[in-house]
């Protein structure tokens, strides 16, 4: 069966994945969906024999359904390899009353390797096949995590080239030296001075620069994106949440069809959304629970069903869930709307209008699948400890997030079905916060000292990408306004 997709905003012409992959957002702002969600058709008990390569295969082939056995499976193969630190890829450690998925074991020991690793071989593929000559150039602009992650994917991948901005003095000192550090001859790094919001309405600009685009293509170069909206890093995120429940079965800790609850510390609403199509398409899930820090507009809109971003965004230790307009929503709006693009398309106007939107009780009917969760950070820092004092085990500060909230959630409704819950980076990239949760008199060590002390009493090795980064030198130094972005954009592309 193939598939096709459409836009959330519009009824304009379906596109083919590959197309959806190129073109990363639709021509009217909206995002790509599937026309359909594809049902699994192998049974649980096949995928429990299988491999992470071979599961990522069941599941992908359903939606990129253009891309041929061959192609798909060597995008798979070239991703999921020894850049992941064992051969499972995505591990489940069992603690407390939870299962834990490890989505860490990447590159850059965030789950955003997960998909990144095989987004660059999607887009190639895609270029390939819709006879694309041009080179791929990724913009991509970053507070921290998904630049580095987007580097290593596209690190010496053939036909690309990636420039990521970000803001000099708004990451922090292990995401700096991760990004600057970043080898490959396709790969520029720069830091501008301003903040975030800067360089992704720099970013922004470029992409809308018709003229620029035009130059460009006469040199053989055009634009594309690494961002979390693509289909070609939704996609790849189901995986897991299928080969989690194969492992469970593999294992015998579920009885073939029993239900589980998932649980996902959420940002843009990616990782939980794939979740979502994972349930539909038959895994045994019963609940989804979103998981929120303090920013926790989310919880808020599944108690109420009222979105409303006009509130103050605060920093918290899980940075990478600081956000107060989740992108991926617009997916499940547009499915609850009863695919309704016109009706969804008034939701987004009045987001962006007014920052709020209210969804009818109809629509409110169709979300029993979610609960909203949060943690506050002290809750946060007491699982940490709880966590690490009667299991010894150390999960990250967004990880913690989730695993606070679930313990809300099971105290409140007495629901003992057994849970997965998403593990989203290791606890090595977010040491300081980590180890202070542990204990107050870790604060005063130096980072790479406290990185030691973790792997000491965690039992566990420092990972690769913490190792690399000590020693590594500094190959990335280009800083620039943000008025320069275009001017350095054409200079690395020898323009
Ligand atoms: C990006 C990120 C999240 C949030 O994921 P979304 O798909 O944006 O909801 C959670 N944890 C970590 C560590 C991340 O990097």
């Amino acid at each position: 069966m193939e598939i096709l997709y459409k836009s959330t905003r519009s009824d304009s012409t379906p596109v083919t994945a590959s197309q959806a992959i190129l073109k990363g957002l639709a021509d009217d702002g909206g995002l790509f969906v599937p026309m359909e969600i594809p049902a699994l058709d192998v049974s649980l008990k096949e995928l429990s024999g299988m491999t992470y390569q071979e599961v990522a295969y069941e599941v992908m082939k359903l939606y990129l359904t253009d891309f041929t056995e061959e192609e798909l499976k060597n995008c798979i193969n070239k991703a999921y390899d020894e850049k992941f630190d064992t051969e499972v890829i995505a591990p489940l450690t069992e603690a407390g009353n939870a299962f834990y998925l490890e989505l860490y074991h990447g590159a850059t020991i965030a789950f955003k390797d997960m998909a990144l690793s095989i987004l660059p071989h999607l887009l190639t593929t895609s270029a390939k096949k819709n006879a694309v000559k041009n080179e791929i150039v990724i913009l991509t602009a970053t507070s921290g995590d998904t630049g580095k992650a987007a580097l290593a994917g596209f690190a010496d991948v053939e036909g690309t080239r990636i420039i990521v901005f970000y803001p000099k003095n708004g990451v922090s000192p292990i995401q700096e030296k991760q990004m600057v550090t970043q080898k490959g001859a396709n790969t520029h790094v720069v830091g501008i001075h301003g903040n975030f919001d800067d360089a992704q309405t720099g970013v922004k600009k470029l992409f809308g620069d018709t003229a620029l685009a035009k130059e460009m293509d006469e040199k053989g170069f055009q634009f594309s994106s690494a961002n979390s909206i693509n289909i070609g890093r939704l996609v790849p995120q189901i995986v897991y949440y299928v080969y989690s429940y194969a492992m469970l079965l593999g294992q015998g800790k579920v009885e073939e069809g029993e239900k589980i609850n998932v649980v996902v510390p959420t940002g843009n609403f990616g990782n939980i959304l794939a979740a979502y199509y994972a349930k539909n398409m038959g895994l045994p899930i019963d609940k989804l629970i979103c998981a929120s820090n303090d920013n926790k507009v989310l919880f808020d809109f599944f108690q109420s069903g009222t979105y409303d971003r006009n509130r103050e965004f605060i920093l918290t230790s899980s940075p990478s869930m600081d956000i107060l307009i989740s992108s991926n929503l617009e997916r499940l709006i547009y499915k609850i709307a009863g695919n309704d693009s016109a009706k969804n398309a008034a939701f987004m106007a009045s987001l962006s209008k007014d920052g709020v939107y209210d969804i009818t009780d109809e629509m409110k009917g169709k979300l029993q699948d979610f609960r909203g969760g949060y943690a506050s950070e002290q809750e946060c820092f007491d699982m940490i400890k709880g966590l690490y004092d009667e299991f010894g085990y150390v999960i990250d500060t967004h990880t913690a997030v989730a695993a606070a909230a679930y313990a809300k959630y099971r105290a409140e409704s007495k629901d003992t079905t057994k849970t997965v819950i998403a593990s989203t980076a290791s606890p090595y990239k977010f040491t300081r916060s980590v180890m202070k949760a542990i204990d107050e008199k870790y604060d005063s060590m130096g980072d790479f000292e406290l990185v030691d002390e973790l792997s000491r009493i965690s039992n566990t090795d420092v990972p690769k990408a913490i190792e690399e980064i000590r020693t590594a030198p500094v190959l990335h130094n280009t800083v620039c306004e943000k008025e320069e972005m275009k001017d350095v954009v054409k200079k690395f592309l020898g323009m």
